[in-house]
């Protein structure tokens, strides 16, 4: 039976299984998925064994995108522009690496939430792992420009510059949180503040009602970026669809068969009683 895993350190919490196994049986594919915990300094090793005992490929989480993308020995495009890899596939000459997480955001945004990013204003936060999967795929969408605002801002001026080397006609611009202003059509929280219930330090004016206010994070309760935005009327979603469809796009990658996700993302939901689906 072909074999996958999700490798990660911690793993338990994972949901990329259930959500595999749903994908497998909707589409009638024979297939194992599990967790794998790799010690924090054994990533490569623990793909090398798992690859030796016939493993068909990997969904890559925290801490290790980064060490996933120095040992993929080829790489998608989408992959080469994040430098960062969530998703590797094994064929017999090549470990291929690739990068779900930005066209999960944008299927989300656009089939599940259905909202055209085409001529729109976007901003993103935050320029780590996330942010940088996201931008490509983000540009795909030709918004009327996309501004990436981080902490530190040179980290931003280094994800501006490689979007400018993929598509050096788009509007591109980058910005401390503080320095800000206008208006935007859709705000993506790609920070980690979350984590510590924490907002990025950005001016309520910038969100209206109209106003996509999106956190890539996700769990039972609304983030503390999803309560500042609503305080403004933005409207609210986290990033569980983003889960699943960056799920669904690294099993099309490894299966060639692109599952349904609608049920798959209702059951998850059902799963967090106390969220609030946006
Ligand atoms: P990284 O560690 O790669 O990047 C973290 C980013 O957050 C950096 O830009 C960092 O800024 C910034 N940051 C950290 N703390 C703060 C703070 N207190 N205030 C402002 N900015 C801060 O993380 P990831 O990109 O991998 O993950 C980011 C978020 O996205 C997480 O919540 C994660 O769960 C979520 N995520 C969700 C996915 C999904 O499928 N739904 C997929 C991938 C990520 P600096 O550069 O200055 O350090």
């Amino acid at each position: 039976m072909d074999q996958y895993v999700v490798i990660g350190n911690p793993i338990a919490h994972s949901k990329s299984p259930a959500i595999h196994a749903a994908f497998a049986q909707q589409t009638a594919q024979t297939m194992r998925y599990e967790r794998l915990l790799a010690p924090i300094d054994g990533f490569v090793a623990s793909i090398e064994a798992f690859r030796q005992q016939g493993g068909r490929g990997a969904n890559v989480t925290v801490p290790f995108k980064l060490e996933a993308y120095a040992l993929a020995s080829k790489l998608t495009p989408r992959a080469a522009a994040a430098g960062a890899v969530n998703t590797l596939k094994f064929d017999t000459d090549h470990i291929i690496g690739d990068n779900t997480d930005g066209m999960g955001l944008v299927a989300d945004i656009v089939n599940n939430a259905g909202i055209n990013l085409s001529g729109k204003r976007i901003l993103l936060l935050g320029a780590g792992g996330g942010a940088r999967g996201a931008v490509l795929p983000l540009l795909e969408q030709l918004p009327v420009s996309l501004t990436i605002a981080n902490r530190t801002l040179s980290k931003a001026q280094d994800l501006q510059k490689i979007a400018h080397d993929f598509l050096p006609d788009a509007q591109v611009d980058c910005a401390s949180f503080s320095d800000v202003a206008g208006h935007f059509d859709v705000i993506i929280n790609a920070t980690s503040a979350s984590l510590n219930d924490d907002v990025p330090p950005i001016s309520a004016t910038l969100f209206s009602p109209q106003t996509l206010a999106y956190d890539m994070m996700y769990g039972a309760q609304p983030t503390a970026f999803l309560r500042f935005a609503e305080q403004s009327g933005a409207i609210c979603r986290d990033g569980l669809g983003m889960l699943v469809e960056q799920a669904a796009e690294a099993f099309f990658v490894w299966r060639g068969v692109r599952p349904q996700t609608s049920t798959v993302l209702a059951n998850l939901r059902e799963e967090l009683p106390t969220s609030k689906p946006a």
